[in-house]
């Protein structure tokens, strides 16, 4: 079953709003499915800010048949070791050779990146094939008559699909559903930080840190995620805690002794890490979810963060825009008509419905009554195995992602249409 159709002569003139991870992957997906794809993207260029993105196999095996492994290549780590604590530093589980064990299970691995680099490496791979992309040109309007959008410099672009990936406090989303969709607020905020390790002294964190390894520590009202990107010098935090909101910290400086103050129990490598923050991100987490394509006008799609932000701690969100973006390309490689675009938009819904609320509710399962839940450690079920530490097989982490690692969005869509074509 052929996914990319460069013998389908028709070709849509799909539009898309935002050039995020999901929106210039969504470009590349079309493309290699015969249609072309122009992007319109608010800001004046690719931003170098950002902290770690965790492509999980689902999301580098898109990046790999996209042709982005040769492009990403020196830029990528793949943690060799995966090791879960507690806020204490007492370890709870720990996974070595966590790569080739991956790689066994889903046959793709997972790789840790900085987001900038991921961003240019699909931009780089996009204009390679042709895809307009237009900075400086923020959507201000859609006619859902025309399929068109409208640029705030005045100029207005017509399509046969439109897709929506301007992220989580889209602007256009209300617009093509006729009604105001507010992010929901959640009790948690997360912190971003990135860390230059060459800077730090100290045995505690020199020794763990020298090979590639994912952290993972779990506490009472924390959820701490981190790992190495670039080429191994840089040492990423995404640390999601419980708020009540009453702080009005917003000085740097403040932001910085807030966390480390909040997480002033922790273990020494987190808190050496973090005696070496020197900006940090801080932001109130927010959720969108429960959107359908079908209330949209003919001729509109949602992809990415417009469509669902979930909580983070299961590293999905990057990821979830990718399965997007491969769904709609594979589904609109069957489309030689536009009137059989409804058909692919409803066959969409159906299969990314599905799929993100099983990201969901792993999420809610894993993050059990909060973020409060302990793994307990369990004996091997294969002891002998000695790729698997002694203290733990069915790590909760691993457990609670293995469907959403080994999914194959182009596989998941092929199949959906050869049992119900439109
Ligand atoms: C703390 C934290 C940690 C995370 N860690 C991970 C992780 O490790 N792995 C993972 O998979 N995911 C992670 N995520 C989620 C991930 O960052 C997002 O899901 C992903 O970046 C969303 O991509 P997107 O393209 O949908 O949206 P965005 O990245 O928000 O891109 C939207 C784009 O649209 C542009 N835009 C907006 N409005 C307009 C307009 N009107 N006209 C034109 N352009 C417009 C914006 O400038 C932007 O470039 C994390 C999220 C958080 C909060």
């Amino acid at each position: 079953m052929s996914t990319d159709a460069p013998q389908n002569h028709f070709k849509l003139r799909v539009l898309i709003v935002g050039a995020g991870p999901c929106g210039l992957a969504t470009a590349i997906s079309v493309t290699l499915a015969g249609h072309s794809a122009t992007v319109f993207e608010a800001t004046d260029g690719p931003q170098p800010f950002g902290a770690g993105i965790l492509s999980s196999p689902n999301g580098t095996r898109l990046l790999s048949r996209w042709g982005l492994n040769k492009i990403l290549g020196s830029m990528r780590i793949t943690p060799k070791i995966l090791r879960v604590l507690d806020l204490n530093g007492d370890l709870i589980a720990e996974k070595k050779q966590f790569d080739t064990d991956v790689m066994r299970t889903c046959g793709s691995p997972l790789c840790t990146y900085h987001r900038a680099d991921l961003q240019a490496g699909l931009l780089r791979r996009a204009l390679e094939m042709g895809v307009e992309v237009h900075f400086s040109s923020k959507v201000s309007n859609v006619n859902i008559h025309e399929h068109s959008v409208k640029l705030q410099k005045g100029d207005s672009h017509c399509g046969d699909l439109v897709v929506i990936a301007d992220g989580t406090w889209s602007t256009l989303r209300s617009k093509v559903l006729g009604r105001i969709i507010q992010p929901r607020m959640t009790d948690n905020v997360a912190y971003r930080v990135t860390i230059d390790l060459t800077k730090i002294d100290g045995q505690e964190v020199s020794e763990p840190m020298k090979s590639a390894q994912l952290h993972i520590w779990r506490g009472t009202d924390a959820h701490v995620t981190g790992y190495h990107v670039r080429d191994g010098s840089l040492f990423t935090l995404s640390i999601v805690m419980a708020d009540d909101f009453t702080s009005e910290t917003s000085s740097m400086h403040a932001i910085i002794e807030e966390l480390k103050t909040r997480l002033c129990e922790s273990d020494k490598i987190l808190a050496a890490l973090l005696k070496a923050v020197q900006r940090v991100n801080k932001w109130r987490l927010v959720e969108v979810s429960g959107l359908s394509c079908l209330d949209l006008p003919k001729g509109f799609v949602l992809a990415g963060d417009t469509y669902h932000t979930l909580r983070p701690s299961l590293s999905q969100g990057f990821n979830l825009g990718l399965e997007d973006a491969a769904t709609l390309g594979s589904l609109l490689g069957h489309v030689k008509a536009v009137e059989q675009i409804p058909g692919a938009i409803a066959m969409y819904e159906r299969l990314r419905s599905r799929r993100v609320q099983q990201v969901l509710h792993a999420t809610q399962r894993y993050e059990s009554g909060g973020l409060s839940t302990e793994i307990e450690p369990r004996t091997p079920k294969t002891p002998e195995n000695s790729n698997v530490s002694a203290m733990n097989e069915d790590i909760g982490y691993v457990a609670a992602q293995n469907d959403i690692w080994a999914y194959d969005a182009y596989e998941a869509a092929e199949t959906a249409y050869y049992d119900d074509p439109y």
